[in-house]
């Protein structure tokens, strides 16, 4: 029979192709390979997933519903849009499926503590969320700078119970507190399991998310068949790191379904002004993995703009890279003014407020919809707006929208 890609990929070194793999100091290497190997058991215990099961229904409220947007594919008069509804998941966003999976193999592993790095904290809240339901530690790095943009997120990551450790070094942003992170977890290697926070970093990391998002989409695939008696034409989904969108992804890799990764076009074209690292990137290493990355001219991670603070990454998960790199991904770009749009049409057309995030999905589904007008087309909705209304309001007011 033949394999799945899901089988296939990774291999046992982490790679997709040429891209992934553990481009790691020393002091890590014999820690990520005792994660690798408890994962490859684990994967495959009858405990560890039915213990996840149990979570996933009783706590995070999963299966999230696929719901059809009626109103919004009529305004449109093309294609039929589809939701699978990642905004209902407990807290508000997909992350918590791979976050509770991480927390739960660092229970299996014995360990007693969570580190991780975030940008705008939602990766932090997350995990925050995920330590407390198991009683274990965790601690956030944050650089100073995001702390202070990132108030509300700072205080739910405290309320929840989370340490939230300042990087008060260099730019005071995402790199320092990565850098600040592994510091710290390297002196604390035996008793902390460092949780990364999409399909990106060092193998196991990019295999684990994406088994542990993959639940989005074989939901989805049943839910889907169920509701409409075929498989969906397209399945679109935004990408920072690509966790949401390989989770999505996964259910319909080796059917005849078109995949759309959705990225963000920030401002414009030029380097800087966005985040679209599948359009334009180039090949390298980046934070311990082998991928497509937006440089500047020294080779090291470019700056990134997004309105969405979930996609401003130069890097992207080596998965994506490897299937762009194949033809089996579709690359798309949206930029912020779009994604405002889009963001106050589902608003306003079916009662759904998304993530700044999904948002980018949303808008160019619009788009897609137009250009296919008797396909259908699934969306990972992958989060609620409530973290970026005041946000919205305060920079570009109240958009009536008349599609
Ligand atoms: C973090 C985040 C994303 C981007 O992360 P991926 O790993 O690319 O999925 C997308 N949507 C929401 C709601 C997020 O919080």
């Amino acid at each position: 029979m033949k394999k799945s890609h899901l089988q296939k990929f990774p291999d046992s070194e982490g790679f997709f192709g040429r891209f992934g793999g553990a481009y790691i100091p020393d002091v890590l290497k014999d820690e990520f390979e005792r994660i690798t190997k408890a994962y490859m058991k684990l994967r495959r215990s009858h405990d560890f997933l039915s213990e996840l099961r149990r979570i996933r229904k009783h706590y995070q409220g999963r299966p999230t519903p696929v719901y059809h947007a009626k109103r919004l594919s009529e305004a449109l008069g093309g294609a039929q849009i589809y939701l699978k509804r990642e905004d209902l998941n407990h807290m508000g966003a997909h992350k918590l499926n791979h976050c509770m999976a991480e927390a739960l193999l660092a229970k299996y592993m014995g360990k007693k503590k969570l580190i991780a790095e975030t940008g705008a904290g939602q990766h932090g809240v997350a995990l925050a969320t995920a330590a407390a339901y198991f009683g274990l530690e965790c601690e956030i790095h944050m650089g100073e700078v995001d702390i202070a943009k990132e108030h509300p997120n700072v205080v739910r990551m405290k309320i929840l119970g989370a340490e939230v450790i300042p990087a008060t070094h260099g730019l005071k942003t995402l790199k320092e507190a990565v850098d600040s992170a592994f510091e710290s977890y390297v002196k604390q290697i035996d008793t902390a399991l460092y949780a990364i926070g999409s399909v990106v970093g060092p193998h196991p990391f990019p295999m684990m998310v994406r088994d542990f998002q993959s639940v989005v989409g074989f939901e989805a695939k049943e839910q889907f068949m169920e509701m409409v008696g075929f498989l969906p034409d397209n399945v679109v989904a935004c990408v920072g790191g690509g966790s949401n969108a390989m989770g999505i992804f996964s259910g319909f890799i080796d059917d005849e379904v078109e995949l759309y990764a959705v990225e963000p076009l920030g401002k414009g074209t030029k380097l800087g002004e966005h985040a679209a690292t599948l359009m334009y990137g180039d090949e390298g290493v980046i934070h311990g993995f082998n991928t497509i990355m937006l440089k500047d001219e020294n080779g090291e991670p470019a700056p990134v703009h997004s309105i969405a603070s979930g996609l401003d990454y130069p890097g992207v998960g080596p998965e994506q890279a490897y299937l762009k790199e194949i033809g089996r991904l579709n690359i798309a770009a949206i930029t912020d003014e779009e994604t405002i749009d889009a963001f106050f049409a589902l608003s306003q057309y079916e009662g759904i407020i998304p993530a700044l995030e999904s948002a980018h999905a949303v808008a160019y589904a619009m788009k897609l919809a137009k250009e296919k007008p008797n396909d259908t087309i699934l969306v990972n909705l992958s989060g609620r707006g409530d973290k970026d209304i005041d946000y919205v309001v305060e920079n570009y007011g109240v958009r009536e929208i008349k599609l």
